[in-house]
């Protein structure tokens, strides 16, 4: 076991650093976390609304194993589906999963890292507001923060330091300075922004709250997430070019538009549509691979510093909880030194962040271009009528990833596997009763093994 005087400093209050932080405490271990920003509970009036996410079954294992799930359910609306939204109104809706237990649910970014930070703090752990990292020494492990209102630099040297400070982490950056360090990013040419949904007067929801709502067209989509409060936190995903674009909607009158052209059903329950577009930035986003997460012993990447992924499987959160999760598992069963537990999380992990970042950006082009395409719908129900058939066989991809705890890269190399058999067996067909049964029992005996954590 670790000796319990080892002081681990924690780089990032962000969803991650706060996770690992209670679980770290709670065997004992001396955590501090050290954040840029200043602490969101105090500013956030100003802080604006942020994103919503949707945490599924591997960060809520996460969150259960600190006991945290359970308070959190007062925060967070279940969806049950995808509800697509055509131009001309016309409402379609996709079930996430087999039944009313698999759903994806709808949280607030900030309620969340509230509630993280708070438990964090209950257990002990000291969270160093507006200190930002600056620099940190690959041979003695120092520390170099600056506060962010005095400017004041100091040096801390802990025994272990672990990054936890997202996809442009100041510690991946002096990482950078080792030999044969390998980095990789690649940024999407899509860009989004955050928009809001009106509550109803009263409170309530103006669009089905149970479900993920998303306008899909072709370059580009809009998408909302339900609040408890009633309003739909939403995004507009973009390219940053060309004709349909945030660098072309540059006035209200074209934004208003462009929504009016795309999104109709959406306009009137935006009154805020100018103000939001111009009033938030343009985010972007970026997949980042990198290796190694370690360096000497004294520290660690992990979360989005280590494997960023784009958002459109809706796993960054919860891939990066179940870091903490893969983590703490090896930390309770080896114990040991440092150096060798770090280079264990990093093979064990790696495979699979690497998968979770293909699916992420294979979804990016299933959610912009293929959810309202009919064919597509119908494999969908293939996928659950296989499954309601071969239950241990066949488990459509976006189930294993999101309400499973498989290795992502099972996942991964299943879903590409079953991919072919649906194409296999949807080439002629458009309706469920004409489906060859017969076929797809050879080939799904043939090709899938039964998947053991069901
Ligand atoms: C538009 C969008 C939608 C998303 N939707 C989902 C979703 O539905 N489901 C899901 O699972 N994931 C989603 N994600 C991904 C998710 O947000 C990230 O994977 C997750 O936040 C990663 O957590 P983290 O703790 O690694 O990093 P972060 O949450 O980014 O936290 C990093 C923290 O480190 C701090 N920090 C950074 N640099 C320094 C420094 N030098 N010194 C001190 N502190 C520093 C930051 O201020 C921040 O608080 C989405 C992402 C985006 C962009």
């Amino acid at each position: 076991m670790q000796r319990p005087f080892d002081k681990i400093a924690l780089i990032g209050s962000g969803l991650t650093g706060p996770l690992l932080a209670i679980s770290l405490s709670q065997r004992g271990v001396d955590v501090e976390i050290y954040e840029r920003r200043p602490d969101i509970r105090r500013v956030r009036a100003s802080a604006g609304r942020s994103i919503n996410l949707a945490i599924s079954t591997r960060g809520i294992h996460a969150l259960r194993e600190v006991g945290l799930w359970d308070s959190m359910r007062s925060i967070v609306v279940p969806m049950r589906g995808r509800m697509m939204h055509s131009v001309a109104g016309d409402l379609t809706f996709q079930p996430y999963g087999k039944d009313e237990n698999e759903v994806i649910n709808s949280i607030s970014r900030a309620d969340l890292n509230v509630a993280l930070m708070e438990a964090a703090e209950a257990h002990g752990v000291a969270i160093r507001f507006s200190e930002r990292c600056v620099g940190f020494d690959l041979q003695t492990g120092a520390v170099r923060l600056r506060n962010e209102e005095t400017g004041r630099e100091t040096i801390v040297k802990p025994h272990i330091t672990i990054g936890a400070d997202g996809s442009a982490s100041a510690i991946r950056t002096e990482m950078l300075k080792l030999q044969r360090f390998n980095f990789a990013q690649q940024y999407l040419d899509y860009g989004y922004k955050e928009l809001t949904i009106a509550a109803a007067p009263g409170g309530g929801h103006r669009l089905e709250p149970h479900a993920l709502h998303i306008w899909p067209r072709g370059s580009f989509m809009l998408i909302a997430l339900p609040n408890v409060d009633g309003t739909f936190a939403c995004i507009l995903f973009l390219p940053f070019e060309g004709s349909s674009s945030f660098a072309s909607l540059d006035s209200g009158t074209k934004v208003l538009d462009f929504f009016r052209t795309h999104f109709p059903d959406a306009v009137p329950l935006m009154p805020h549509l100018q103000e939001n577009y111009f009033g938030n930035p343009t985010g972007s986003m970026v997949t980042i691979r990198c290796s190694p997460w370690h360096v000497n012993g004294k520290a660690l990447l992990l979360g989005d510093a280590a494997h960023a992924i784009v958002p459109f499987f809706g796993q960054g959160m919860n891939c990066a909880f179940e870091d903490c999760t893969c983590f703490l598992e090896l930390l309770d069963r080896h114990g040991g030194v440092w150096s060798d537990l770090f280079r264990e999380f990093e093979h064990t992990r790696r495979a699979n962040t690497d998968s979770i970042a293909d699916l992420a950006l294979e979804n990016f082009v299933e959610m912009r271009d293929r959810v309202a395409d009919p064919q597509f719908l119908f494999q969908k129900k293939v996928e659950l009528a296989l499954q309601a058939r071969y239950p241990r066989l066949f488990v459509p991809k976006y189930s294993m990833v999101t309400f499973l705890r498989i290795p992502y890269s099972v996942a991964h190399t299943r879903g590409k596997i079953q991919d072919r058999l649906l194409t296999a067996l949807c080439n002629s067909v458009s309706r469920i009763e004409d489906l060859d049964w017969q076929k797809a029992e050879t080939l799904i005996h043939r090709n899938l093994t039964p998947l053991e954590d069901l």
